[in-house]
């Protein structure tokens, strides 16, 4: 199963950052500001999905949905790239989008739902 940042609703990453670098977006991306990250790795611990690694430069990386792209109306290269197109993106704020109607259609599920982190990714299979 591919696991990746989940962009948690609810992130702990942000919770323990103490230079405000790992935050959360408007809508519901979670992105790590360079410029503020001081490599200290309290928000590698604090994430249970193992998403985070540290660059050799002394900051944190994680997917960011190709925030660059996404800002353009376009797609997160791993969709476009995806040779079996089983991945989707979409507005989960809006019910009536075609993702939001695929995981109600599908009873899709998230992965460690229980630790209450809210995890924005969802899979087709449990
Ligand atoms: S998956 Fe990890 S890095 Fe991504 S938002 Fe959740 S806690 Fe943060
Ligand atoms: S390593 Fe960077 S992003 Fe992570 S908690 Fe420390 S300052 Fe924040």
């Amino acid at each position: 199963m591919p696991v990746q940042c989940q962009h948690c609703d609810n992130p702990p990453c942000v919770k323990v950052c103490p230079t405000g670098a790992s935050h959360k977006r408007k809508d519901g991306i979670v992105l790590v500001h360079k410029d503020k990250c001081i490599g200290c790795k309290y928000c590698i611990a604090a994430c249970p999905y193992n998403v985070r690694i540290i660059k050799k430069e002394g900051y944190i990386e994680k997917c960011r949905f190709c925030i660059e792209f996404i800002e353009k109306g376009e797609k997160p290269a791993c969709l476009t790239t995806c040779m079996t197109g089983v991945r989707m993106f979409g507005d989960l704020d809006d019910p009536t989008s075609e993702i939001s109607k695929f995981i109600v259609k599908h009873k899709l599920k998230q992965f460690k739902a229980e630790l209450n982190t809210k995890p924005r990714i969802y899979y087709k299979r449990g």
